[in-house]
């Protein structure tokens, strides 16, 4: 087992965590004085019907609420709750990787490129350095040595997301198993989109690896960006950390009860269309004449490069569609990323691209 605690930052290791009104009375029932809260719920006649129950938000967010929904997604995930952490959207949690273990102007961060944005832009809030790694143009391709040789004294954190956005491609377990075992820091994987992909994602690495964090997202397949729900999932250790340096009350009280009711459903059926039109499309798209290459994608979106993107981009635009345009990005030149919609908004994308060639 790797020593994780050295790898934390001195005063975070230190930290004595604020405790709020509901950490020091768990109970549920009795007059609650004890947080300054107002007495009186908010007297807005629809009252928790979204969620499908009553809820109330004059008081703080209910320690019992927030560990229902934890232990809701981590019997989802097959997690224990002590191995899960729910924050504002993976971004929270992309923030306090940086917070918890690296020391601002001295401690750095690798990562792949092309990726998230985030985690480029989080360093750079954080005073944290950033080490880009360019993947194998054309494949995507892990390039693991590489990845390694960037390492230092100082890199606390490596940053691989897959599937990856805005390549598409997952990587196999067996290349990030290799950096978790290699790598001495802390290695976040990123699976925002891996409900979409064929390969199997490295969540049980946690057990193996006290380095690794696998991030997860009630974002995407989930359908519930509006939410801001995100997971950390790594040993209870960093978990404990992680709990310790965000906000008191992370999530609302809105949040969480309909994360509650919507977490009863089965979205299977939605990620199967999804996946089915992504690969319909997947197998359109070449013939068109301003297509020059589909890339493959477990993901929800596909990267795919035209010959003119600027062009492709602003007729999509006059026809109704938005897509995005990556052909700035390091070996993503020419191409746009198209996120996977509706059966009929694909047929709409499909169309605006003929009305376009012709
Ligand atoms: C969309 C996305 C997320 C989701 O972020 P949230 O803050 O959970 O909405 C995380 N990582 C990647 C790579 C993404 O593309």
């Amino acid at each position: 087992m790797k020593d994780i605690k050295r790898l934390v930052r001195a005063n975070i290791a230190a930290l004595t965590p604020y405790s709020t009104a509901r950490d020091e009375y768990k109970g549920s029932l009795g007059i609650l004085l004890d947080a300054n809260e107002n007495p009186y719920d908010a007297p807005y006649s629809d009252k928790g019907s979204q969620a499908g129950g009553a809820y109330v938000i004059n008081r703080y967010p209910s320690t019992s609420l927030k560990e229902a929904v934890r232990g809701k997604v981590a019997a989802l995930k097959g997690v224990a709750p002590q191995r899960l952490f729910l924050g504002n959207g993976s971004d929270e949690a992309i923030d306090l990787c940086y917070r918890v273990f690296c020391e601002p102007g001295r401690d750095n961060a690798v990562m792949i490129a092309p990726s998230y944005g985030m985690y480029s832009v989080c360093a750079d809030i954080n005073n944290v350095g950033c080490r880009m790694v360019l993947l194998e143009p054309e494949t995507f391709a892990l390039p693991v040595e590489r990845l390694l040789a960037q390492v230092d004294a100082n890199t606390k954190l490596m940053f691989i997301c897959s599937p990856n956005n805005p390549t598409g491609n997952a990587f196999d377990v067996a290349d990030i198993e290799l950096l978790a075992d290699a790598f001495d820091g802390i290695l976040v994987v990123d699976e925002a989109y891996v409900d979409f992909s064929s390969k199997p994602g490295v969540l049980p690495l946690i057990e193996k690896y006290d380095n690794v964090i696998v991030l997860q997202t009630l974002s995407k397949a989930w359908g519930l960006a509006g939410l801001r729900i995100g997971l950390a999932m790594s040993n209870p250790y960093i978990i404990s950390l992680f709990r310790q340096v965000k906000y008191p009350y992370n999530i609302g009280t809105d949040t969480l009860a309909l994360a509650l009711d919507r977490l009863k459903a089965d979205i299977t059926p939605q990620v199967e269309e999804i996946i089915s039109e992504r690969d319909r499309l997947a197998e359109l798209l070449p013939a068109y004449k301003c297509v020059r290459k589909v890339y493959p994608s477990d993901a929800n979106f596909l990267l795919v490069k035209v010959d003119d993107p600027r062009g492709l981009y602003n007729a999509l635009i006059e026809g109704g569609l938005i897509v995005r345009d990556r052909s700035s990005v390091a070996l993503c030149e020419g191409c746009l990323r198209i996120t996977i919609g509706t059966p009929s908004e694909n047929e709409k994308l499909l169309k605006a691209i003929e009305t376009y060639e012709s």
